[in-house]
């Protein structure tokens, strides 16, 4: 079995200091150190479906800030590394700042710019080099506080919208601020969605709608996220393997 190690990055920029974002020099040394160590990048769908690699690195990019257009997509495409962009759909085009809650202590600063949601035209150019957009729900609410029908309003009609503007499937979710319950985990399988990403604080098992992802955050070095990947992610996927082979070993 492959190992598959799903990064969780927002933002990209150079002088916005919030926590969840990196700046361009950071994430791709970051990414040269997982290369090196032998990871080869593919989209989170492809990961999970046919992972090509003994070691697969696959990186995520909650929000779809405009900034990861502007300056991950053409560090990424050097590295030859594709990624997942996570959309909140109700944004693209819209001319509103994310200004959600953790977000909007930026509105009305000089940061305020870094709010900016990509549109359709640019998510449907990283698609057409190989990245894959999934759904980020429409308006990023934390999906464990609603009811059965908005919880699968958010989903459903999310995967809707990414379907027809970008004219593939979506086949992917991230759950907003990673949170998510047993009904939303079975929404999100009613809705279509065949993989789902989180961000857990304990290590967990990994399941295709229950994806554990390592959150990369500002002015990180590369060791210390190899140490949370490894506490966090790694060890989970052991510890899943374990339990498939003493469930194997079951009369
Ligand atoms: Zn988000």
């Amino acid at each position: 079995m492959s190992e598959v190690l799903v990064l969780c990055y927002h933002s990209v920029s150079e002088s916005w200091p919030a926590p969840t974002s990196v700046r361009p020099g950071d994430i791709e040394g970051q990414l040269r150190d997982f290369l090196r160590r032998g990871y080869r990048g593919a989209t989170f769908a492809e990961a999970l479906t046919t992972p090509t690699a003994e070691r697969t690195l696959v990186v995520t990019f909650d929000d779809a800030h405009r900034s990861v257009g502007e300056l991950a997509a053409p560090l990424l495409e050097r590295l030859g590394i594709p990624a997942t962009v996570f959309v909140p759909t109700d944004y693209p085009d819209s001319g509103r700042p994310m200004g959600w809650d953790g977000y909007d202590i930026w509105l009305g600063t000089e940061h305020e710019q870094e709010l900016g949601c990509m549109g359709w035209e640019e998510l449907g150019a990283l698609a057409e080099r190989g990245w894959e957009i999934g759904s980020h729900t429409r308006s990023h609410p934390r999906l464990s506080r609603l009811g059965e029908a908005e919880i699968a309003a958010e989903l459903a009609e999310s995967r809707k919208v990414c379907e027809k503007h970008l004219q593939m499937p979506c086949l992917s979710l991230a759950y907003p601020y990673g949170d998510y319950d047993d009904r939303v985990v079975l929404a999100a399988r009613d809705a279509g969605y065949r993989f789902a990403a989180t961000i857990p604080r304990q290590p967990m098992p990994a399941f295709p709608l229950q994806w554990p992802r390592v959150g990369v955050y500002h002015g990180e070095e590369a060791g210390r996220i190899r140490r949370r990947a490894w506490t966090r992610q790694l060890a989970p996927h052991a510890s899943a393997r374990v339990a498939l082979a003493l469930r194997r070993l079951k009369p």
